[in-house]
């Protein structure tokens, strides 16, 4: 256009200088004459002329214009390329994008001055040289994506967000993002690409971190549960096509809680950063180990050649943690439970498999912690049966199923029942009558203690409140209940609402419900004995809560547990722990009874050891309220509650209240009870239709610890 603009303008030339000729006269009036006519705009003044010289000159005068015009315009067009050409250079430079161009066959024929500044390579090292000539970057070795790529150039196919890794000349790890679209003339011809090309490292790294969040746990930095179950969900997958196996180990720290509760969330974290650590030293690099959360970790294992090496692995496991944990400088002894279950032999799922090797995991705990167990078909069953019985007790509430049974205490001075411990049973339809043990734990892991536990004291007070004398009731809490302030509020409305006195109720606790939220549940335990009830320690020296307590809090009572009491002929560690315990109760004025009374020998032992009172089947198995307090009503019916049932050999301080056998001889203990119990000659114990054994697993019979 410039160009054409400058041929007419030439051809213009001699009709110029005619005119000029002719207009000598004109113009120097024009160039000389004074400033005002000098003003006017040069081309009004050709039109005066123009009419004064007529037609003749009219076609030079209008060749003269169409010239101006001309030029003009092309300076203009010149001056707009140039300042476009400005403008593209600036924002090339300016942009963080580099542009490039290619021609028909590839080749580069342009690369922005940004790409030198980016990739640190000169523009002019890579022009006239197609992508392939210059080599794919040693950083991305995806020989496929850029396969893609080629076959996409050569289609003539837009290039959309193509990614690679390159190193660049200052040895950086940079993630370039290529973009282009192919170049065709007017005629349609393929002329070759022109695109941009960005460096979205800090992009990719920001997006990389987001995602190493959400698939690793921030304490350990292991991966996470969505991280494992992915790649269980590859490994399971792999082994069903390869015909090979796959093993996931869930694991539990044993004990891990106790650490986190006496010596605080602090150390506990430190022992899960330790336990990963030691975690991932015992597996090999194909393998992972995550955490699953809490005290929970798991590993997958890979191309397992036979159960032999699981089991191997698993061994490894379990020894790596018998060695302490150093915290704060103090060794902790934890341990590990695993459960175990195999892909593709005891499910092909992610899900499935977690789940197996969960419940596995389940049964190691509860059979022996520290050990594996390996997934068995019969353990989801087990689990069913579980879950169909949480909903049965759901409903045993409102059905009715639920009754409690007493066992009647016996104070050694006196021989007389002072109180009875309330149980719970429950009736069930399909199961029968079931313990505590069976369904007391679901109660608890699914919250229905506290209705149950009020429904428990209601019932308990109730029954108390028809007993003669002053016989008092005692009612086990559960953990859960004390750490309720409005466990407070229960109390009173019992009392209140079955007129029961308030120190006729006994309340039991076990030691571990100190061990957390202590502060809580001291004022608790403070604000039931300002009502005026009695607070026991139950199944003393099983927990693991220190002596200190004693002191903090003013118990009534410590019952020892009835382990002691079973192995007292056994293990002399057994009879010295009772002597200690019922020193210790005098020393601090707390009355000391021992459970599980079941022999003549283990009897005669607490007497002459001073013990205050007495519970156990060789006195009374527990029985239906309605049959106590008919035996209790029969006997105190004769006799004033008050007076003493049973003297005890050297005893004696309480004179006998009924005759027993005759002959006035002084009775013994067992005679005594039979009397006031209703029981004939021979075994004292009364079946109670179930064993109450089935509550509490037998135990060894070195071990006296209760499962946390
Ligand atoms: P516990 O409070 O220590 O209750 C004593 C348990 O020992 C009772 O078992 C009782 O039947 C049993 N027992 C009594 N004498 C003997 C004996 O001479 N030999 C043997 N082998 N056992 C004896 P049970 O009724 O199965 O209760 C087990 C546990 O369940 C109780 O231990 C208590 O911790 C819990 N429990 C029972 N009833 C309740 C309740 O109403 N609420 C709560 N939260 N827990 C309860
Ligand atoms: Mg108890
Ligand atoms: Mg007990």
């Amino acid at each position: 256009m410039i160009e054409r603009a400058r041929r007419r303008g030439q051809g213009a030339i001699p009709a110029i200088a005619a005119l000029l000729a002719l207009l000598a006269w004109p113009a120097a009036v024009v160039a000389l004459g004074p400033p005002a006519l000098r003003a006017v705009e040069a081309e009004v003044l050709l039109w005066l002329l123009l009419a004064l010289l007529g037609p003749a000159t009219a076609a030079g005068v209008l060749a003269r214009a169409a010239l101006r015009r001309s030029v003009a315009t092309a300076d203009a067009v010149g001056e707009a390329l140039r300042r476009s050409e400005a403008r593209f250079r600036d924002f090339a430079e300016a942009a963080s994008d580099w542009l490039w161009e290619t021609d028909a066959a590839g080749r580069f024929t342009y690369l922005s001055d940004r790409h030198r500044a980016v990739l640190g390579v000169a523009p002019e090292t890579r022009l006239g040289k197609t992508r392939w000539e210059v080599g794919l970057p040693e950083a991305d070795g995806d020989l496929g994506k850029w396969a893609r790529l080629r076959r996409d150039l050569d289609e003539r196919r837009p290039i959309r967000d193509f990614r690679y890794r390159l190193r660049n000349t200052r040895g950086e790890l940079l993630h370039i993002e290529i973009n282009g679209k192919p170049v065709f003339d007017e005629a349609g011809r393929f002329l070759g690409y022109r695109g941009t090309g960005r460096d979205v490292t800090a992009e990719v790294e920001a997006a990389e971190r987001a995602q190493h969040l959400a698939l690793h746990d921030a304490l350990t930095e292991l991966p996470n549960r969505i991280l494992f179950r992915e790649r269980l969900e590859v490994a399971a997958a792999a082994a069903v096509r390869q015909n090979s196996l796959a093993a996931v180990l869930c694991i539990d720290l044993d004990h891990f809680k106790d650490v986190n509760d006496t010596r605080g969330h602090a150390a506990g974290d430190l022992v899960l950063k330790e336990a990963a650590d030691r975690l991932r030293e015992m597996v090999r690099e194909a393998d992972t180990v995550a955490r699953l959360g809490g005290d929970e970790f798991a590993v997958l294992q890979t191309d397992v050649g036979s159960l032999a090496d699981v089991q191997a692995l698993c061994q490894r496991l379990v020894d790596a943690f018998r060695r302490p944990f150093a915290v704060d400088g103090h060794p902790a002894h934890l341990g590990l439970s695993i459960g175990v279950a195999l892909a593709p032999v005891d499910a092909d799922n992610p899900d499935d498999l977690l789940r197996h090797a969960d419940l596995a995991l389940y049964r190691a705990k509860s059979e022996a912690r520290g050990e594996f167990r390996l997934f068995e078909p019969v353990m989801d069953a087990q689990l069913r049966a579980r879950k169909q019985l949480e909903q049965d007790l759901r409903e045993a509430l409102q059905r009715d199923e639920l009754m409690l049974e007493y066992q009647p205490q016996v104070a050694l001075a006196s021989g007389r029942i002072v109180a009875a411990e309330a149980l719970v049973r429950w009736r069930h339809p399909r199961h029968g009558l079931l313990g505590p043990g069976s369904f007391i734990p679901i109660a608890e892991q699914t919250g229905l203690i506290l209705p149950l536990g009020a429904w428990i004291l209601r019932a308990a007070c109730a029954e108390a409140a028809r007993w003669p004398g002053g016989v008092r009731v005692s009612v086990n809490l559960s953990p859960i209940q004390v750490r309720q302030r409005r466990l407070v509020d229960e109390v009173c409305e019992a009392l209140h609402a079955t007129g029961l006195a308030a120190d006729r109720l006994e309340l039991e606790i076990t030691e571990n419900i100190l061990l957390k939220d202590t502060a809580q549940v001291l004022e608790v335990l403070g604000a039931l004995k300002e009502l005026g009830v009695l607070i026991a320690m139950d199944d003393f020296g099983t927990g693991y809560s220190s002596l200190g307590y004693l002191q903090r809090f003013p118990f009534d009572k410590l019952k020892i547990d009835r382990c002691f009491v079973r192995d007292l002929f056994v293990s002399s560690g057994s009879a010295a722990i009772i002597r200690a315990v019922i020193g210790l109760g005098r020393g601090l004025g707390i009355s000391v009874l021992a459970e599980g009374v079941e022999t003549e020998a283990q009897l005669g032992f607490l007497e002459r050891e001073g013990c205050a009172a007495v519970q156990g089947f060789h006195l009374a198995r527990p029985m239906p309220g309605a049959e106590l307090a008919r035996r209790l009503a029969q006997h105190y019916g004769r006799t004033d509650a008050s007076t003493a049932l049973l003297p005890a050999p050297g005893l004696a301080e309480t004179p006998a209240p009924f005759a027993l056998g005759g002959g006035g001889a002084e009775p013994t203990t067992e005679q005594a009870l039979r009397q006031v119990l209703g029981l004939g000659e021979g075994s004292l114990w009364r079946d109670a239709g179930w064993s109450a054994s089935r509550a509490r697993a037998p135990e060894p019979l070195s071990a006296c610890s209760r499962s946390a």
